[in-house]
């Protein structure tokens, strides 16, 4: 027989792996083998088994396998075929998530030597170590040879003699084989809704949308679907959007399992630690996996269930190549799994809305917050009544909540965010935004050398004077939106010198245990004010936060991309889920734009109307979801140029209906891109040179 080997060689034109001979049934798929390339050994593993052929040119044969053990489970191999082809990338880049180890053979289990007494009489011991070591290992079952020098002070050759002499037993066993204990599981008790939704979920074999509000208590139906899968012999893993929220979820589950049998994956773990939790999963020990979303890729060897927190969130596009999306990448793994998958959120993305409305994904609802709490209040501020003045944009309002929470004790949430680099020009009478005749999206404020504001139009390139009236209403009020947060923290302890303020932000979180902190203060009511970026703050779990408030909803919308209006709506509606959660709670909105849709079905809890009215928008500008869209980068010398050329080739293309070339927005011009949409623009893909250009596939960031 033949198979093809993907080696962990880094030689050109080898990517996709070589064929090598292997005698009939030595090998399996996901096998880690030996090869011969070129004059030396390389390690790699087995990604097919094909039939013999005849060529013209001689086929080598494999060396040995390293292991009679798969390295990698047969559906993640599938798995790991399927993100080359439909991510355009080699086998050997979209390989790199999945081992996490330049040497393959690093991740195979290790080999331990374990000492155990015998009956045999231990009268004829020799010395005070002797006598010690056997002393220590009365009672115990048997321990790991270096557990017992670290413990004794003992040496291999003490080790070594009472071996021969019959006092010791030696056995040589894998690494973390574990002889498996069923987990104990603490079953949660969920209410009758929550029952019937996790049957649902359970009964229908198609990838199941968890639509469900802010504090309906999705966690508990979580973890009812992750018990009854690991009853049932299978493992389960838990995606979270965000590792520095991950922290009350693990303690969650914690209660629920043995601690021992949840590993935790993200990216801030140390190589080692990150092999140790790999070969710790792959010798079966693990029922649970927690994780950002290269967590899908744990070789757990009996999937049964994936779980995506939150599944709207950005963070589940991985930005580098592959530029795989959790999302499609699970549903692939569970269908060669035959896992089930539950995609659960509070505002589901526009993608799996459509599926779930066209049949494709399962839809189950949880309409109601745990316990009847109710909807908190919301406020919508004008920004525009607000003057400019020294404490802008604290409106009125606003202070007058966060002081009123001060005098009662109650803690407050704000939210700042940082993404607004971009700065967008808003007309102050008609509310509407200056925008691109060519894309019909924002136009971004620059400033040029020499202090004179442009307005330029970051997918087409346009770029025009400020005008000095609004092209709609002729006013004159034209005001810039941008984000200017750095001031807020000051102008907090200004106005309230006695508020305990603490910040979160990725600057001042740089690990899930400052997060931890940072929670533990809020929950002992340490702190009244927390003051945090929106995402490290929004999926927060506060029972004493009574108001939540953001700061400029606007910022967001400034971004020229198809796609700011429903994140807007996300942010608004996560931060309603923020206040109130066990007493009844108050949410401020402050934006420049009060009658906006996405502000407005975020104010009045309308999540469902937003998404259709959203949908038809995108069906009618032809936006995914309703076209599919391909995005090229290209960086360096010439960039403007070659993607030029690249537009260029790609016209005249029928899979192709919308093209648009520009430099990206926050690159000055040294990376351009290429955006293609339509029904199918990868086919387009074969047609065109792509020699150093990235292929971003289903792209999420696109300006
Ligand atoms: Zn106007």
């Amino acid at each position: 027989m033949e198979c093809t080997v993907l080696t962990a060689s880094k030689s050109a034109g080898i990517a996709n792996g070589l064929t090598y001979e292997a005698p009939e049934g030595s090998v399996t798929i996901g096998a880690p083998v030996l090869v011969p390339l070129r004059n030396r050994t390389a390690e790699g593993i087995v990604i097919a088994l094909n039939e013999k052929r005849e060529r013209s040119f001689d086929v080598k044969g494999i060396m040995r396998t390293l292991s009679a053990e798969p390295l990698l489970p047969a559906a993640l191999i599938q798995t790991l075929r399927w993100m080359a082809e439909k991510y355009y990338c080699s086998l050997r880049q979209a390989v790199r998530v999945f081992l996490p180890a330049d040497s393959w053979r690093d991740l195979l289990p290790k080999e331990v030597q374990i000492y155990s007494l015998t009956d045999a009489p231990t009268g004829a011991l020799r010395g005070k170590t002797q006598r010690v070591l056997v002393e220590f290992l009365q009672g115990k079952t048997g321990m790991e040879a270096s557990a017992l020098r670290e413990a004794t002070g003992c040496s291999l050759t003490t080790l070594r003699n009472l071996e021969k002499k019959g006092i010791l037993l030696r056995e040589v066993r894998k690494e973390n084989m574990q002889t498996s204990i069923p987990s104990e599981i603490a079953w949660p008790g969920l209410t009758p809704m929550q029952k019937e939704v996790a049957q649902s979920l359970r009964d229908d074999r198609r990838p199941s949308l968890l639509f469900g509000v802010t504090a309906s208590g999705k966690t508990e139906v979580y973890a009812e679907l992750i018990a009854q899968t690991i009853t049932s012999g299978r493992s389960a893993i838990l995606l979270v959007p965000e590792i520095l929220l991950t922290e009350h979820c693990i303690r969650r589950f914690q209660e629920l399992l043995p601690p021992e049998r949840i590993c935790v994956i993200h990216s801030r773990l140390t190589a080692s630690a990150r092999k140790a939790a790999w070969r710790s999963i792959r010798a079966g020990n693990i029922d649970l996996i927690i994780g950002s979303r290269s967590a899908l890729f744990s070789p757990l060897s009996n999937l049964g269930l994936v779980i995506m927190d939150e599944e709207h969130e950005w963070t589940y596009k991985n930005e580098q190549t592959p530029r795989y999306h959790a999302r499609e990448t699970a549903e692939a793994l569970c269908s060669f799994a035959n896992a089930k998958l539950v995609l659960g959120s509070a505002t589901p993305s526009l993608e799996s809305w459509d599926r779930a409305k066209n049949g494709t994904y399962h839809l189950a609802r949880l309409p109601d917050r745990y316990g009847n709490q109710k909807m908190p209040a919301v406020r919508i501020v004008d920004l525009a009544d607000v003057s400019f003045g020294s404490v802008y944009p604290f409106s009125p309002p606003l202070l007058e909540a966060i002081h009123d929470r001060l005098l009662r004790g109650e803690q407050s949430v704000l939210f700042l965010n940082r993404r607004g680099i971009a700065t967008a020009l808003l007309c102050l009478d008609c509310r509407r935004r200056i925008t691109s005749p060519d894309s019909q999206l924002p136009f971004t404020v620059h400033r040029a050398a020499g202090g004179k504001s442009l307005l330029v139009d970051h997918t087409t390139n346009l770029t025009i004077d400020v005008p000095v009236q609004c092209p709609h209403c002729h006013s004159t009020r034209l005001h810039e939106v941008g984000a200017g947060t750095q001031r807020i923290e000051k102008i907090l302890e200004q106005l309230f010198p006695q508020a305990r303020v603490l910040r979160a932000d990725r600057d001042t979180l740089l690990h899930p245990e400052h997060m931890r902190l940072l929670l533990k203060k809020m929950r002992e009511r340490q702190a009244d004010i927390l003051l945090g970026t929106q995402s490290v703050v929004k999926g927060l779990d506060l029972p004493e936060v009574t108001l939540a408030a953001v700061l400029i909803a606007d910022v967001g919308l400034s971004l020229p991309h198809f796609r700011a209006g429903e994140r807007i709506f996300q942010l608004l509606t996560q931060l309603t889920g923020r206040s109130g959660r066990s007493k009844p709670g108050e949410v401020i909105i402050q934006t420049f734009r009060p009658e906006a849709p996405e502000v407005l079905f975020a104010a009045n809890h309308r999540t469902e109307e937003y998404l259709e009215s959203e949908l038809k928008l995108r069906k009618f500008t032809q936006y995914p979801p309703a076209s599919a869209m391909v995005r090229l980068l290209v960086r360096g010398e010439g960039a403007a140029v070659r993607a030029k050329a690249l537009a260029d080739a790609a016209k005249n293309n029928t899979d192709i209906l919308h093209i648009s070339c520009a430099p990206t927005l926050f690159s000055g011009g040294k990376v351009w891109h290429v955006l293609l949409r339509g029904a199918s623009p990868v086919r387009a893909l074969a047609s065109l040179d792509l020699t150093d250009v990235v292929v971003d596939i289903d792209p999420v960031e696109c300006v």
